[in-house]
């Protein structure tokens, strides 16, 4: 069986965006596949978090892992500091990585722009990639499905394990990344030229997948548009609406041409107010499931299990990595 590896970072509380991009793929991928679903809690601390709250988001990001659909029968679900593999691996990866490969990722400038205007950028803001590199290559996984943003970051692994194949010896899997067919970047709602994250200081941009399910709904009806008023997909002239009708076809299970077809003719209001609908309901159900799993007691067995699970496949790796960099003795 092929193995899959994917992380989500306990940045804060995951939005429909990563839903859709994520968790969606996962679910319907984890039968195929000796999956590892992560909680990278080591990448959320490249920007500063509160303690208490990381802590808080943690669980629950746990607790949204389970509700999306996935077994904890048939899956690990782990926390990445648990496993301190990760972090060894990280830094002999570092050693492999170039400064200028790092420099050019999108997500670190974007990000670092951000950081600049608050306090200082963080080195590990910059080193990022090696620690995701890391998380992947530890498990030799085959296929990591993600959204789209981090198509860069994937290209950038595949490197690191080329040339760390290369120099040292051959034992990395070089994985493919996949994407979902509808949804891979979903766009913020007030300004769809930016991705939607959780991270956004702007809590108009996204809808957390724990947002008050109205609350949710009109954040949809209040949603920037585009002008004209053709329900159409046309993500150049209609950013605003192809983002919407790209959420409404992932939710619903509909493609985007068949919804088009039904909203010919209708209002940009009309239109707006049907997916505030679809994803209140969408909302409801997903949190009554996080509520189960949080009230359940069992979500600390569950990570318990995990964290041992990755821990014994990922160990072998990083002792493989350090035997054929000549770390420590020979035995
Ligand atoms: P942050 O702003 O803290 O980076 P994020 O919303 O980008 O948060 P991540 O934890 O970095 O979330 O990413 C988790 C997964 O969700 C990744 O697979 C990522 O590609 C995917 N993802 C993130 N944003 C989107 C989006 N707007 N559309 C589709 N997929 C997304
Ligand atoms: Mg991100």
């Amino acid at each position: 069986m092929k193995t899959l590896f994917s992380g989500v970072q306990p940045s804060g509380i995951p939005t429909i965006g990563n839903y859709i991009g994520a968790y969606k793929q996962f679910v319907e991928m984890q039968h195929e596949y000796d999956s590892y679903f992560c909680i990278v809690d080591q990448h959320a601390i490249t920007v500063p978090q509160d303690r208490l709250k990381l802590r808080e988001n943690t669980k629950k990001l746990a607790a949204i892992y389970l509700a999306s659909g996935l077994d904890p029968e048939k899956i690990t679900l782990f926390i990445q500091s648990e496993v301190a593999a990760h972090a060894k691996a990280a830094w002999m990866l570092q050693c492999v990585g170039y400064i200028g490969e790092l420099e050019r990722m999108t997500q670190y400038k974007d990000k670092a722009r951000r950081q600049n205007q608050k306090e200082g950028i963080s080195v590990g803001l910059l080193t990022y990639p090696s620690l995701m590199a890391a998380d992947i290559l530890i498990y030799s996984a085959d296929v990591v499905p993600v959204g789209e943003d981090q198509g860069q970051h994937l290209e950038l692994t595949r490197t690191l394990a080329e040339r760390f194949n290369a120099k040292y010896n051959d034992i990395l899997t070089v994985p493919e990344v996949k994407h979902p067919e509808t949804g891979g970047r979903i766009m913020s709602l007030n300004d769809p030229t930016k991705k939607m994250s959780k991270s956004d200081d702007n809590q108009k941009g996204y809808i957390s997948l724990l947002d008050d399910p109205k609350a949710a709904a009109k954040k949809i009806r209040s949603a920037v548009t585009d002008s004209g008023s053709e329900i159409r997909y046309d993500k150049e002239e209609k950013p605003g609406i192809s983002n919407l009708l790209d959420i409404y076809s992932s939710l619903t299970d509909r493609s985007v041409s068949d919804l088009e077809l039904d909203y010919d003719g209708k209002s940009y209001g009309e239109f707006k107010t049907d997916l505030g609908e679809v994803v209140e309901a969408f909302l409801a159900r997903f949190q009554d499931r996080v509520n189960h799993y949080l009230e359940s007691g069992a979500l600390d067995d569950i990570l318990d299990r995990g964290a041992e699970r990755a821990a014994r496949k990922a160990d072998r790796m990083v002792e493989k990595m350090e035997r054929a960099m000549g770390l420590g003795r020979k035995r």
